[in-house]
């Protein structure tokens, strides 16, 4: 997991300076007893879906969790039972999906998008299926889930979010967070640049897609732009990665479009889901802009410069690195 936990402090023009957050306000050696209000697919379904996805929304009232976080946050789950050497199952992390005022206006309700995991056994090749998205994935609604947290600080919109213009790039399951910071923006009522793009394999893996093209069409300042990876796309027949979009934009290069917002001062790039995705993102940046328009977002050592083809993810941090525009979640 890579999630820049440090507080960040303005240091030049441009800079996001975040706002001061609370964080462990439960612990894992004490958690609390949340109560489970919601569990539905938030996929659209359909035979080509690769996985599924739960929206699972849980009532938090009466604990520190309650009106305790902000959208971009995580919540920890302990799932109950034990592993195969008898230790008690550790605590996960889960995005925190919901808006800052929670699911019920109150921040007595949060939510997030639970992938089930399922796979094969290394050992056996019978299923094997991950202990605590199937358990989140399986509640029922009035059961009860042992919930800790918040945790992070790094991962969450500016203090003065109408400061900054803003790109998410989200796979899959990233795009928990994105959904509670989108809603935060819009109803907050500023008048920054909003554009998601949401890279799945197919359309039928888009999720809370309904809603968000509802987002989009009551606000001008929101835009939604999909990337399909096996499947053609509306407006073009490739299949496309996120980071392709970049390139790849209906609007070209234009107002509005996404290498306009990248090479913007003002643009914050938040990037969510698969652990290797920020490497793509990276890629399609440098080469969208060039090395010089992509310095204030990513800096890249002079050795591995002329071939944005040969970087690896072992890459980053050492010889990419990302300036305080821009904000990482991947697991
Ligand atoms: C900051 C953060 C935010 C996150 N947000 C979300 C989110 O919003 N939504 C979400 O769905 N997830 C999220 N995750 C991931 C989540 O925490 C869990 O890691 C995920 O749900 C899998 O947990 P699990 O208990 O189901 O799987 P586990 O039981 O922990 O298994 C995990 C992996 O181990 C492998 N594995 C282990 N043992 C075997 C074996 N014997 N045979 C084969 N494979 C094996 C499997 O490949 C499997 O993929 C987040 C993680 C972090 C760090």
């Amino acid at each position: 997991m890579t999630t820049q936990d440090t507080p960040i402090k303005q240091t030049a023009t441009g800079d996001p300076v975040l706002p001061e957050l609370r964080v462990n306000l439960v612990r894992p050696t004490d958690p609390v007893i949340g109560r489970v209000v919601t569990n539905e697919l938030c996929t659209k379904g359909g035979r080509k879906a690769s996985g599924f996805v739960r929206h699972v929304a849980i009532d938090v009232s009466g604990t520190p969790l309650e009106a305790g976080f902000v959208t971009g946050q995580s919540f920890g789950v302990l799932p109950p039972g034990e592993d195969d050497k008898g230790r008690p199952h550790k605590l996960r992390l889960y995005s925190i999906a919901s808006p800052t005022r929670g699911e019920d206006g109150q921040g007595k309700v949060l939510a997030t998008s639970v992938k089930r995991v399922l796979d094969e056994h290394w050992e056996n090749q019978t299923l094997f299926r991950g202990v605590c998205s199937n358990y989140l994935c399986d509640a029922q609604v009035g059961d009860e889930i042992r919930v800790t947290g918040p945790s992070g600080k790094r991962f969450v919109l500016p203090a003065d979010p109408s400061a900054h213009d803003y790109v998410f790039f989200a796979t899959g399951t990233g795009i928990a967070p994105f959904r509670g910071m989108i809603i935060d923006l819009l109803e907050s009522g500023v008048n920054s640049k909003v554009t998601l793009v949401m890279g799945v394999p197919y359309s039928t893996d888009l999720l809370y897609d309904d809603d968000l093209r509802a987002l989009e069409a009551k606000h001008e300042n929101f835009r939604y732009v999909t990337a399909i990876s096996r499947e053609p796309q509306a407006d073009t027949p490739k299949k496309l990665y996120v980071q392709d979009r970049i390139t790849n934009d209906p609007l070209g290069d234009g107002a509005g479009s996404l290498p306009a917002s990248l090479a913007c001062e003002r643009t914050l790039i938040y990037v969510c889901g698969l652990a290797g995705m920020e490497l793509g993102i990276f890629r399609g940046i440098y080469e969208a802009l060039g090395r010089d328009g992509a310095a204030p977002l990513i800096t890249v050592d002079d050795e591995i410069a002329g071939d944005p083809s040969s970087w690896n993810r072992r890459m980053i941090n050492r010889q990419i690195k990302t300036s305080k525009r821009v904000f990482l979640e991947v697991y």
